[in-house]
């Protein structure tokens, strides 16, 4: 661990131009990730871009006051990709993540750093800081930038580390919290992360679409044979319906695991081209692996498959009844 933290601080003492992208339908985690490098890099005088495949959501939107984050667009920042001298990738570890982007970061001879905490990396990166112990790559970077390197954490970094580790934590619940994870938060709260205000502007300022189709999707909640998998499904239709869309679905799988005896959570979610299933389990239950048979994949507890130009339909009742079989073993 501390021989790759020497490697990327040389890379960053010998390199200027910097690209940082993350992950589609990014998270507190994926942004936070992001810009708390991207301010770490400015304040040694690089020249940083943050180029992603998706817009930034209204409710992370605060996090990104000083508007570092670019929607990707191919005339636009495909030369800057070809020609920065190191890319920095954060909380994802294969190239399909980043959809669009994923041809031009294939092509590009710049550096490439991973910084992510999922299991099962595809090793497309000439560093890789990859630490599934983790409980998010958020605490990475503090581990790297302020424990390794010692710079100097700001008001404005420690709100961005915060954010990725309160969220990926599940607001410090999830099994990979650990003292080392509350020493840091501790450490950003001295530093001015105020938890109160970085909790509302993420999880209460959701708009009134956002809790109408929570209502629906938890009214339309079923549980299988077994009882022990609960599973939700949005449609387009539904989206429609209520006037919400794809970013308003974050979180609500994990409604699923709050009925008494419920081992799997399942969210089916009918994309415009496609469709998204978010799976959450409890214990030992490894949804990443099940992910994995069907092309996603994930963390043991939180795992996900996103298929484009595939129907939900087609594969609905094969992943029930595959999580069904893993259940009853
Ligand atoms: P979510 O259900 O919140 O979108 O994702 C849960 C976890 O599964 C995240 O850690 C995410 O990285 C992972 N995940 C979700 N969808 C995919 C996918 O299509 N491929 C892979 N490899 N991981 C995914
Ligand atoms: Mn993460």
């Amino acid at each position: 661990m501390i021989k790759q933290f020497q490697l990327l601080k040389n890379l960053i003492d010998t390199n200027q131009n910097f690209v940082i992208t993350t992950h589609v339908n990014p998270d507190a985690d994926a942004i936070g990730s992001a810009l708390a490098i991207a301010e770490f890099l400015i304040a040694k005088r690089k020249n940083i871009k943050i180029i992603n495949h998706d817009n930034t959501p209204y409710y992370l939107s605060f996090l990104d006051n000083r508007n570092l984050i670019e929607k990707y667009e191919p005339e636009q920042h495909n030369k800057i990709i070809l020609t920065t001298d190191v890319l920095i990738v954060v909380d994802l570890n294969n190239y399909q993540r980043t959809v669009s982007m994923s041809n031009i970061l294939q092509k590009t001879t710049a550096i490439k750093v991973c910084i992510d905490h999922h299991e099962y990396p595809e090793h497309f990166a000439n560093h890789e800081l990859i630490y599934p112990a983790f409980s998010s790559t958020g605490e990475i970077i503090y581990k790297i930038f302020i424990d390794h390197f010692n710079e100097e954490l700001s008001k404005s970094i420690a709100e961005k580390i915060y954010a990725a580790i309160m969220t990926d934590t599940g607001s410090f619940r999830f099994d990979r919290t650990t003292p080392e994870t509350h020493l840091i938060v501790a450490a950003l709260l001295k530093a001015g992360a105020n938890p109160q205000y970085i909790y509302e502007q993420i999880y209460e300022q959701n708009n009134f679409s956002k809790t109408k189709l929570l209502g629906v999707a938890l009214s339309n909640i079923e549980l299988t044979q077994s009882k022990k998998i609960a599973y939700m499904t949005i449609t387009q239709a539904l989206l429609n319906r209520v006037g919400s869309d794809e970013t308003e679905v974050d979180g609500f799988v994990n409604l699923c695991l709050t009925i008494r005896g419920v081992r799997i959570g399942v969210l089916f979610f009918e994309l415009k081209d496609g469709f998204k299933i978010s799976l959450r389990s409890r214990g030992k239950i490894a949804v990443n692996k099940i992910a994995a048979e069907f092309g996603g994949g994930g963390h043991m507890n939180a795992a996900g498959i996103r298929l484009y130009g595939k129907n939900l339909d087609d594969y609905k009742n094969l992943v029930l009844q595959r999580l069904e079989s893993e259940i009853n073993k």
